[in-house]
């Protein structure tokens, strides 16, 4: 059973009939034997097909045209067995919409040194035959990933799987609805940003409901679900005494879990992916959504607080990605330094939706005042992270283009108790150290929101970012702040000129 078990990637083998009828059908049955192998890599979370090979043009073009249509392919990964003249392939490639991997290994691993002849060169010619076909992709401008190796190589199918993982979240977005409940935060800038411009790229669309919507939704929750629901929290958290039966602020818990069953009944039946909202409009609800969100978020919901749907987008697909692994992707906002000089960290945390997905240990449910929004004190977990290697993504509108800014961190495990901090928090150290992170983050113009995940690596996401011809730029351990900036200025000029031939 595959981590994502309704989804394939296609092996395509491209060969040529020079060579006659007998090479194609070694071709064929190795290009079987390769796509087998492959699909049962545990490294590789997707199904594998195998495809029939394609030796001309119309067969190119009508494979790569049925990719597109197979709902669940999300994705094709091709291999030049023999040589096939790339010209070829121009149709084909020009109708594809799909992400492409190009595999460039050879059936033998090794040189039959002893008995290689003419005809094991012939067959056996990938060296060749992908150099070809790479110099057409990037003649068209095509991005796309490349993993060199020999097919049974461990690494080389862990490369496959990531590129996979990316693949599914992109495939995810495609037809996928977003909710904002009210709209942005006045006056926030890098919450902002162009919905069509997105929908025409990402292939997600991003609308707004009234709050009353959402109210009426809560109002309509059925009272026996409701005690049903407030047991499954007694049973998974420690309840604060004043949310306890006959505690003082009894009536807090009730309306939470009402909240949170409303707003599941609004995106189930909305089929929405995800949601934003802001504390600036909530008239109707009493509480601004707090332990609603961070459940809804452990479910696998994106969200973006203050109205930010790109946060949103992005926290969902990179759940979506990093499903089956250990640990989340969650919703995270850079909240407060220590600038300790031995101990430099970032306190990441919101003012109530850090996602449930995160906590170690038992989550403590609590009541406590909020000093914005003007509502009543909203119930949320309150809870540690975990320590471990980690990143923080964002996704902003440049204008021009929209940017992914992705910063390697350290999770590290909490200083102190921090018995007074109402709010679930994470610390962390930023690659490659608390000053040349912060400074390439702000020179990128990264937002304050972004998605904490415990579990993508980079590579995830630069494939991501190829699938959606996204800029990437990346603060990591190499990060040196000139070339840092030498590279935002090359940027500009590159996302000026560049455009896929189609
Ligand atoms: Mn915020």
């Amino acid at each position: 059973m595959k981590i994502f078990n309704d989804q394939e990637v296609w092996l395509i083998t491209g060969s040529q009939h020079l060579y006659g009828e007998e090479t194609l059908d070694q071709v064929k049955r190795h290009s079987q034997i390769i796509a087998e192998e492959l699909h049962k890599s545990d490294a590789i979370p997707v199904s594998v097909k195998y495809q029939p090979i394609v030796t001309r043009p119309e067969e190119i073009f009508e494979t790569l045209v049925r990719a597109n249509q197979k709902d669940n392919c999300i994705g094709v990964i091709v291999w030049m067995h023999t040589f096939s003249p790339a010209k070829m392939w121009i149709r084909g490639l020009k109708a594809l919409r799909k992400p492409m991997l190009h595999m460039h290994t050879q059936f033998n691993r090794d040189i039959p040194w002893d008995t290689i002849d003419m005809d094991f060169m012939n067959l056996n010619q990938s060296a060749h035959g992908d150099r070809e076909f790479g110099f057409m992709a990037s003649r068209l401008r095509m991005e796309r990933k490349v993993v060199v190796g020999h097919w049974q190589f461990p690494k080389a199918q862990m490369e496959i799987g990531k590129w996979c993982r990316a693949a599914c979240g992109w495939h995810d977005w495609q037809g996928a609805k977003f909710v904002r409940f009210g709209d942005n935060m006045r006056q926030v800038a890098v919450t902002e940003g162009d919905k069509v411009a997105a929908e025409m790229k990402f292939g997600f669309s991003v609308n707004t409901h009234p709050v009353s919507e959402l109210v009426a939704k809560v109002n309509a929750v059925n009272d026996g679900l409701l005690q049903e629901r407030l047991k499954a929290y007694e049973e998974r958290y420690a309840i604060a005494d004043a949310l306890k039966v006959k505690g003082s602020q009894r009536d807090a818990l009730i309306e939470a879990a009402r909240i949170e069953m409303g707003l599941e009944a609004f995106l189930a039946e909305g089929g929405y992916k995800g949601f934003t909202d802001t504390f600036e409009d909530l008239e109707g609800l009493r509480q601004l959504p707090g332990i609603a969100v961070q459940r809804l978020m452990a479910k696998g919901y994106g969200f973006g607080a203050e109205g930010d749907w790109k946060t949103a987008a992005l926290v969902r697909a990179m759940k979506v990605m990093g499903k089956g692994l250990k640990g989340a992707n969650a919703f995270m906002e850079d909240y407060t330094y220590h600038f300790d000089p031995e101990d430099s960290l970032v306190l990441g945390s919101h003012m109530l939706e850090v996602d449930e997905g995160l906590a170690e240990g038992k989550a403590s449910c609590e009541v406590h005042p909020l000093g914005i929004g003007g509502k009543e004190d909203p119930v949320r977990l309150v809870f540690n992270v975990g320590e471990g290697a980690a990143l923080n993504a964002a996704l902003m509108d440049m204008g021009n283009r929209f940017r992914l800014l992705v910063n390697e961190v350290e999770a590290v495990s909490p200083r102190a108790s921090l018995p007074k901090l109402p709010v679930a928090r994470v610390l962390w150290k930023p690659l490659p150290d608390m000053e040349t992170a912060c400074k390439a983050w702000i020179l990128a113009g990264g937002a304050h929101h972004t998605c904490f995940s415990q579990n993508l690596d980079l590579e995830i996401l630069e494939d991501f970012a190829a699938m959606a011809e996204l800029e990437l730029l990346q603060i990591g351990k190499e990060t040196e702040i000139r070339r840092f900036k030498q590279e935002i200025h090359w940027n500009e000029v590159y996302y000026k000129n560049v455009e896929r031939i189609n």
